[in-house]
């Protein structure tokens, strides 16, 4: 089975190491005065890659071993090699648009940030403080836990559709929220109701929803 929590505590580890060094990378590239020009426009338009070599193959992983393990469930079997090809492609998608959208919140929140180096007489080390806010853990496991819970859930998705190609059997997606998610507002009216409108967790930072499936009931 399947072990969440520790595939967020493990990404979460990975993406907090990894932001860690994009700031340090970027505090040297800003120098002392830290000027914004100094930053190469590469590093903004690609040095997500570095954080994606290293956060894509969990998610891959994740993927599978989700879409494995519901089909285990339900007693059928699925094609490894058309799931490894479905987990890289969603992955490789889904990660090189969440990572771009990232360095571009961190990159204003930089622009905004630095020139008050200079009007509010700040040190290096007040900046440096500043700037952690984008590179901190805390931001790293909010990713870390939206991003298992969306590739724990399309990982599912992935292994129903395949299922009901292949076998013509089709199955309800229910949507459960995580026990520490009762409260949530945004989730919370959700639970336990079945899926029609194509809208699947996660529906906001850190959703630790799920889904489930149940046979479509016959219409009579
Ligand atoms: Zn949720």
């Amino acid at each position: 089975m399947i072990d969440r929590y520790e595939i967020e505590r493990k990404l979460a580890r990975v993406l907090s190491k990894d932001l860690r060094v994009e700031l340090d990378k970027l505090l040297t590239y800003l120098g002392d005065p830290p000027n914004l020009a100094n930053v190469p426009p590469e590093y903004w338009q690609g040095g997500w890659k570095d954080i994606q070599k290293d956060v894509e193959p969990i998610l891959v992983d994740t993927y599978i071993e989700a879409a494995m393990d519901l089909a285990d469930g339900i007693g059928i079997g699925i094609d490894w090699g058309l799931a490894n090809n479905t987990a890289a492609n969603w992955a490789r998608t889904n990660l090189s648009d969440l990572l771009q959208k990232m360095f571009q919140t961190t990159y204003d929140g930089v622009n905004e940030t630095v020139p008050r180096f200079f009007t509010e007489n700040w040190t290096i080390e007040d900046l440096t403080r500043h700037l952690e806010r984008w590179h901190s853990p805390r931001r790293a496991e909010l990713i870390a836990t939206t991003e298992t819970t969306r590739a724990v859930v399309e990982g599912e998705r992935a292994a129903v559709e395949q299922m009901t190609k292949e076998t013509g059997i089709e199955l309800v997606p229910i949507w459960l929220t995580a026990n520490d998610e009762m409260v949530c507002p945004v989730c919370g009216p959700r639970h336990k109701k079945p899926i029609t409108d194509g809208v699947f967790p996660p529906l906001h930072p850190r959703c630790r929803c799920m889904s489930a499936y149940e046979p479509k009931k016959a219409s009579r």
